[in-house]
């Protein structure tokens, strides 16, 4: 022990005060602070099926984790999972997932790779109807972690729900899209729900844009 920490140590000081010496010792410091321990997934993984803050987990057969690439760029936010989600366990397993995984094809993604696909409510609303405010307020928190861990480089919100819910503003989609906002300072682009365009195919080519605005996006950004 040197004479200086031997002084810290008399002053109970040591080993807290210790002096981060190098800049290598500094930056791998913070590199641990930043990085998500495998803890954190564990930990909501086991938190979100034990879930019992709103209502939903008594109607529902399993909640809807979320599925793809944990280290992912692109993080798909959707609204709620419906039936064929809800007994599969996984989302965007129906028609407007056949959709999305079309449209992730277009641009070179598949949902296993880079991509992670979460929905803002992790259990199905009885009969699809639309998320009630409390329940998009007790699950909310779960997504918020989910977006921590994986700490995208894009997010790209899916629908009135996802885009509200991230962004905290009642305004439309037709007001949000076709712009970059911001979620805890990562880039976060809105568009129309896989869902709606299966009921309005007018909506495809500007949900087409909104992916090309975020795919130029994720290409020149100064981490990719
Ligand atoms: N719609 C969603 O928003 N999410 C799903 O998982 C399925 C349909």
């Amino acid at each position: 022990m040197s004479r200086r920490e031997e002084i810290l140590a008399e002053m109970g000081l040591a080993p807290i005060w210790r002096l981060r010496t190098s800049k290598k010792e500094i930056a791998e410091e913070e590199k641990k602070e930043l990085k998500p321990s495998p803890d954190g997934w564990i930990e909501l993984k086991q938190a979100v099926p034990a879930c019992t803050a709103c209502a939903l987990h008594k109607t529902r057969t399993q909640t809807v984790f979320g599925v793809g690439d944990e280290n992912a760029d692109w993080l798909l936010v959707g609204e709620a999972p419906g039936a064929e989600e809800d007994r599969l366990g996984d989302p965007f397993v129906g028609q407007a997932g056949k959709l999305l995984d079309n449209m992730l094809a277009a641009i070179g993604l598949n949902r296993g790779k880079n991509v992670y696909i979460a929905n803002v409510l992790k259990c199905r609303p009885p009969g699809n109807r639309n998320p009630e405010p409390d329940e998009v307020a007790k699950c909310t928190p779960h997504l918020r972690r989910q977006i921590e861990l994986i700490q995208p480089k894009l997010i790209l919100a899916m629908g009135r729900f996802a885009a509200q819910t991230l962004l905290a503003t009642d305004a439309s989609i037709a007001s949000l899209r076709g712009r970059v906002h911001a979620y805890a300072g990562l880039p976060l682009v809105v568009t129309y729900h896989p869902a709606a365009l299966l009921r309005n195919p007018a909506w495809k080519r500007p949900t087409w844009e909104d992916v090309k605005l975020a795919r130029r996006i994720l290409d020149s950004s100064p981490r990719s």
